[in-house]
């Protein structure tokens, strides 16, 4: 086994030696790791904020790890929110994050075989994504029978996600990166009731009035050309 070994000077913001487990760790994250996470997605492109956005979002990943055999489990929260743009006015939309973290990072072989991953042994970037190990929530929920000695802590299948790590360090970045990308809904909205912009003239209707009539009816659209005899 020629695992390799790049000592690095200290593990890294993100990173947890598996011989320091058990612990606890608390993992904030600012602005511009958002902003890098979550660009390129449409609804973040909109908003044309510059690439280190100090505004883009942040966070806090809280989780105990703990290992068992070789597996190492991570369970706590992750809290934070990011902007994008909102799906009616294009202003921008504060999204929170309050998710359970309830992980398992296995060796880079036991992780689930997923339809559009290159080979396991290509790891090109691959470290960057977590795979989903979702085991089809078909199956009811497990009785609690097992969950008593998780401090409480309920697992739903669908909180189970698993990692790839090396057995030696844990990294806890493609998590965090996980939850950001997953927090963007499929339309955003400022506030629920966003009155969007004016198609028309294009005004945010939630700051000024137009004067633009609602579109015609399309039905009314028809009579339009006719003349009434007078
Ligand atoms: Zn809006
Ligand atoms: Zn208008």
């Amino acid at each position: 086994m020629s695992s390799p070994r790049h000592a690095p000077a200290g593990p890294g913001p993100y990173r947890v030696l598996v011989r320091d487990l058990p612990t606890r760790k608390e993992i904030a994250v600012g602005g511009p790791f958002v902003a890098a996470v979550i660009a390129g997605l449409p609804m973040r492109e909109a908003l044309g904020r510059p690439a280190e956005d100090a505004d883009a979002g942040g966070g806090v990943l809280d989780v105990e790890l703990d290992a068992d055999g070789t597996h190492v489990f991570a369970r706590g929260t992750m809290r934070g929110h990011l902007v994008v743009a909102c799906g009616r006015c294009v202003g921008p939309a504060r999204i929170d994050i309050d998710e359970p973290v309830m992980v398992t990072f296995v060796p880079p072989h036991e992780v689930p075989a997923d339809p559009d991953a290159p080979p396991a042994e290509a790891p090109h970037g691959a470290a960057g994504k977590g795979r989903k190990a979702k085991p089809k929530a078909s199956a009811p929920e497990p009785a609690d029978d097992a969950s008593d000695d998780l401090s409480g802590t309920e697992i739903a299948a669908d909180d189970l996600d698993v990692f790839p790590y090396d057995g030696e360090i844990v990294d806890l970045e493609p998590l965090i990166r996980e939850h950001f990308v997953l927090a963007v809904p499929y339309a955003p909205l400022c506030r629920d009731d966003c009155k969007g912009l004016c198609p028309q003239c294009g005004v945010d209707r939630n700051v000024e009035a137009c004067a633009c009539e609602p579109p015609p009816d399309p039905r009314f659209a028809a009579l339009k050309g006719l003349k009434l005899p007078s």
